[in-house]
C-alpha cells in the first residue's frame, strides 16, 4: 500500500535492520526498541489491524506466531522467556497501520501492562 511505512520496509524504499526475510513475512528491529531484543514480524501482505483479518489469513497469522516462536530461539530469549503482542487501533497503543506482532525479550516484563 503506497502510504504504509511498514510496505515501504517491505519494498525496500526505507531501509532497516531485517533479521529475517522470505516470501510471506518480514522480520526487523524495531527503530525505538523497548527491551535488548525488539523484533518486529509483520506479513508481506498489507493487513491493517487485526479488526481485519479473516479466515483466509488463518495459515498467515499462523506463520507470525511461529517465526515468532523460532526468532526467540535464534535470539536466546526462550528459556528465558520472553513478550509477544499485537497492538489494535488506539487502546491498543497501535500507530502503524500494518500489522505487526511485537518480540521483546532480554529484560522480565511485568503483567498487566501499563
Ligand atoms: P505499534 O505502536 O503500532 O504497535 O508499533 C509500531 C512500532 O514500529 C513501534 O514500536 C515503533 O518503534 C516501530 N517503528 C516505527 N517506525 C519505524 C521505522 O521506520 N523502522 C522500524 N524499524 N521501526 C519503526
Ligand atoms: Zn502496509
Amino acid at each position: 500500500m503506497k502510504d504504509c511505512l511498514f510496505c515501504k520496509i517491505i519494498n525496500k524504499e526505507i531501509q532497516t535492520n531485517i533479521v529475517y526475510e522470505d516470501d510471506r513475512l518480514l522480520a526487523f528491529n524495531d527503530i525505538n526498541p523497548q527491551a535488548p531484543i525488539h523484533l518486529l514480524i509483520i506479513p508481506k501482505l498489507h493487513i491493517s489491524t487485526l479488526n481485519h483479518i479473516g479466515l483466509e489469513h488463518k495459515s498467515l497469522i499462523g506463520e507470525m506466531v511461529l517465526l515468532a516462536s523460532k526468532l526467540a530461539k535464534d535470539f536466546d530469549i526462550s528459556d528465558n522467556g520472553y513478550r509477544t503482542n499485537f497492538n489494535c487501533n488506539s487502546h491498543g497503543g497501535q500507530t502503524v497501520f500494518h500489522i505487526h506482532l511485537h518480540l521483546l525479550g532480554g529484560r522480565k516484563f511485568h503483567w498487566p501492562p501499563g
